[in-house]
């Protein structure tokens, strides 16, 4: 059977040059890059070729770059860090009702032990309001934090706008750029991102790598203690492999960017129209067009489930997802599409498609034609169909 990935935001298959140039750092080139042999030397020099390239695709200086086990870790290393670091300024903390659990659960974590948290809602787009940031903002507000894109409906976020605000106000702005890298232009500066988070397994890097951007001068206090590595941020032996694997996919993710982009839009808009055409009682979900990223599709497809909806398409070999790929698997309904104003029952049978590079026309065009049957044939079991038709 042929099998069709449609499921990039939750991962993505590493990239063969990436995968390649690993193998060399796992069988040849295996000292510890804090070793001053020639071992050492050696993977050291490649450590720093990967900074050097995560950072260009952000316009930051390598410098500003510290790695990590992976955006998860990312995002409590800026939120934790951020927040020890400057209680004693004020113990306020914003961020938005769509963010990923990593932040979201962090910022609760924080709630629960002394600090403050304002959640500002979103737009029925899944967007943050500008207005709605500035009034939340107190004397005490000390971080904020905002994604750049969401993961589940592909909404982007007025990240510049809201970093001209916090750099005006001396507010620390962390952005989870993790959806974003390498499928949107980032630039730190432009943007006033004091700390970004990026992950390297969402493109086309292996999983377990991310980095977290710390722009010059801004203070935080670690989460891992130890052997001092990346400046005493993040304590333990390097992954060295994963991250320089990582490098390679920012030099390749950044090379393709606009081609990749080209087809990506064409393909997502190819099959959120024909979903719209083909099949009855649907809803796309997020913005459209260019507020959108461009690989995202997500459909809320009324009176059936998403989970048995997922199953269907997995016998034709069609893999997709149902809400954020990190939570599915529990069936509560995804805090995005609540947040957004739908309902539990409509949230229930939403679907998200996540296009990427190997996908072809062909994958779409066959979407295209399964998808409708299945719907037709879920709602003919579906005692909700029947009562509302
Ligand atoms: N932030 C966002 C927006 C994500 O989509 C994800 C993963 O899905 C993460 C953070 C977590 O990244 P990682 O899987 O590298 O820990």
């Amino acid at each position: 059977m042929k099998r069709i990935y449609l499921d990039h935001s939750a991962t993505t298959p590493v990239d063969p040059q990436a995968a390649e140039l690993m193998m060399t750092y796992f069988l040849e080139y295996y000292g510890n890059p804090s070793s001053i042999h020639f071992f050492g030397r050696q993977v050291k020099k490649a450590l720093e070729e990967a900074r050097y390239q995560v950072a260009s695709l952000i316009n930051a200086d390598p410098s500003e770059i510290t790695f990590t086990s992976g955006g998860t870790e990312a995002d409590n290393l800026a939120i934790q860090g951020a927040a020890r670091a400057r209680s004693g300024k004020g113990k306020h903390l914003i961020t938005s009702a769509i963010e990923h659990h990593a932040v979201l659960d962090t910022f609760k974590y924080l709630a629960k032990n002394g600090y403050e948290l304002t959640i500002l809602p979103v737009d029925e787009e899944g967007i943050v309001s500008v207005d709605e940031l500035k009034k939340a903002i107190r004397p005490d507000t000390i971080l904020i934090s905002i994604m750049h894109a969401n993961n589940e409906v592909g909404s982007i976020q007025p990240a510049a706008e809201i970093g001209r605000i916090t750099r005006e106000k001396g507010i620390i702005f962390h952005v989870d750029a993790v959806q974003s890298l390498g499928k949107l232009p980032i630039d730190v500066k432009t943007m006033n991102a004091d700390l970004l988070t990026v992950s390297s397994h969402k493109i086309y890097g292996p999983k377990g790598v991310g980095a977290l951007y710390i722009r010059k001068g801004i203070k935080i206090s670690p989460l891992v203690y130890g052997g001092s590595q990346e400046r005493k941020l993040r304590s333990g032996t390097e992954n060295t492999p994963g991250i320089i694997g990582f490098g390679k996919a920012c030099e390749l993710a950044g090379e393709r960017m606009e081609e990749e982009n080209r087809k990506l839009i064409t393909q997502r808009d190819k099959l959120m129209n024909g979903i719209i055409s083909r099949i009855g009682h649907v809803k796309i979900n997020g913005p459209l067009g260019d507020k959108r990223l461009p690989g995202n599709v997500n459909v809320s497809i009324n009176y059936i489930e998403g989970e048995s909806l997922l199953l269907s398409l997995d016998m034709l070999g069609i893999a997709a997802s149902s809400g954020s790929a990190c939570t599915s698997g529990s069936l509560d309904p995804s805090h995005v599409l609540l947040a957004m104003g739908l309902s539990h029952e409509v949230a229930h049978g939403s679907l998200r498609l996540s296009l990427g590079r190997h996908n072809t026309d062909e994958d779409i065009d066959f979407v295209l034609e399964e998808l409708p049957k299945i719907v037709d044939r879920l709602r003919m079991m579906s005692p909700l169909y029947h009562k509302a038709n």
